[in-house]
């Protein structure tokens, strides 16, 4: 090729290398919602309008599930708990509670938005966490039960039995928020982009800025560094959620007291696993609210249960526990997908058999 010819390609290139940018934006925007750092990125003609109208959204679901809210749906229930009477529910809050009631039976209780009066009891996170006396446990203990929250259907109403119970959304509202964002992203017709909540709850969309899938990081769960990397998962159409016993918690003893609690002993669950990460594909109905939900269920019943639980949900749905011994349970592809795998953990040995 002449010199002449060179210049020509390399302009065609050019060319072709800007229009293939034409129109395309890039937008990203950052914002303390949900108790969360939510960050939104974005690419495409319509990327700011998206995300600007993801981020109202959001808000409007945080007003729905926030206890600090006094008019919120969450509230009203508690309010209103053992009087009989039934509270209306905006549609986004009943759809949570359906889901949630739905897990508690799969879950076999593992799962239970009425855990609140344990959690609020150890305070975990908050600047009263302590532990709790027997007395004061048992007591919390008598006001959870998923079974005594009634849901109606046609009504889009609920109810809690009785007097002193609450519902607490902490488990799954962020993953519903994240499904929430996805149907505007793809109303305005973005094709690449990362919806994150926090790193705990987050979808990625098509690919990223270098054309290749997004890669999420999974936070390593014994390093205070929160940019220490347990693992690396490329990420493509798909949602994600981690649960960790390093999120919010406080040591008392030698022991670990974290934001996981088991309603069957109304302790933070001391199920073996320490971190729980979930992903489900596009073709999973609700994936984001449902990775965010399963991440705290399969915590709750510790890596043996929580794998063969796993293995029961829709085929787009995989999953990796890590225990106390720093090793590695996954199901599906997950063995295999998961990248720079820090050498602190290892594969279980049963992981191969089980997929
Ligand atoms: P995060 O992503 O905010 O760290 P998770 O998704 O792991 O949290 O959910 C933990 C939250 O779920 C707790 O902070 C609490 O609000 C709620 N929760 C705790 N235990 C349970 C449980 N057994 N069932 C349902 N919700 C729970
Ligand atoms: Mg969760």
């Amino acid at each position: 090729m002449g010199k002449r010819q060179k210049m020509a390609a390399f302009l065609l290139i050019l060319i072709v290398c800007l229009c293939a940018g034409c129109g395309e934006q890039q937008v990203k925007k950052s914002e303390l919602i949900l108790d969360t750092a939510v960050t939104l990125a974005a690419e495409g003609a319509d990327a700011q309008a998206a995300i600007d109208e993801s981020m109202a959204r959001l808000k409007t679901i945080d007003s729905m599930v926030n206890p600090n809210v006094p008019d919120s749906d969450v509230n009203k229930l508690a309010q209103l708990a053992g009087t009989g009477k039934w509270v209306s529910l905006q549609p986004e809050v009943y759809k949570m509670l359906a889901t949630a009631q739905d897990f508690a039976v799969k879950t076999n209780g593992a799962f239970d938005v009425t855990t609140k009066t344990l959690v609020d009891l150890w305070g975990i996170g908050t600047d009263h966490a302590k532990v709790p006396s027997p007395v004061e446990l048992a007591a919390a203990q008598k006001l959870v039960g998923w079974q005594k929250l009634e849901l109606n259907e046609e009504k889009q109403a609920a109810r809690l039995q009785e007097k002193g119970m609450g519902v607490d959304l902490g488990g799954i509202a962020k993953g519903f928020a994240v499904d929430e964002v996805r149907k505007i992203y793809a109303k305005y017709g973005i094709e690449n982009g990362l919806i994150n909540l926090g790193g705990s709850s987050l979808y990625a969309l098509g690919v990223n800025k270098e054309q290749t899938a997004w890669r999420i990081g999974i936070r390593h769960p014994r390093k205070e560094d929160a940019q220490e990397k347990m693992a690396v998962l490329p990420l493509k159409d798909a949602a994600l959620s981690t649960s960790g016993d390093y999120e919010r918690f406080f040591e008392a003893g030698g022991v670990r007291y974290h934001h996981i609690i088991d309603p069957r002993t109304g302790r933070p669950a001391q199920s073996g696993a320490i971190s729980v990460t979930i992903v489900a594909d596009s073709s999973v109905p609700d994936g984001g609210m449902l990775t965010d939900l399963l991440t705290t269920a399969v915590f709750v019943l510790g890596p043996e249960q929580g794998i063969h639980f796993l293995q029961t949900m829709p085929h787009g749905i995989k999953g990796a526990i890590v225990d106390g011994r720093y090793q590695l349970w996954t199901t599906g592809d997950m063995a295999k997908e998961l990248e720079d795998v820090s050498k602190d953990f290892q594969f279980w040995q049963g992981s191969g058999e089980l997929q």
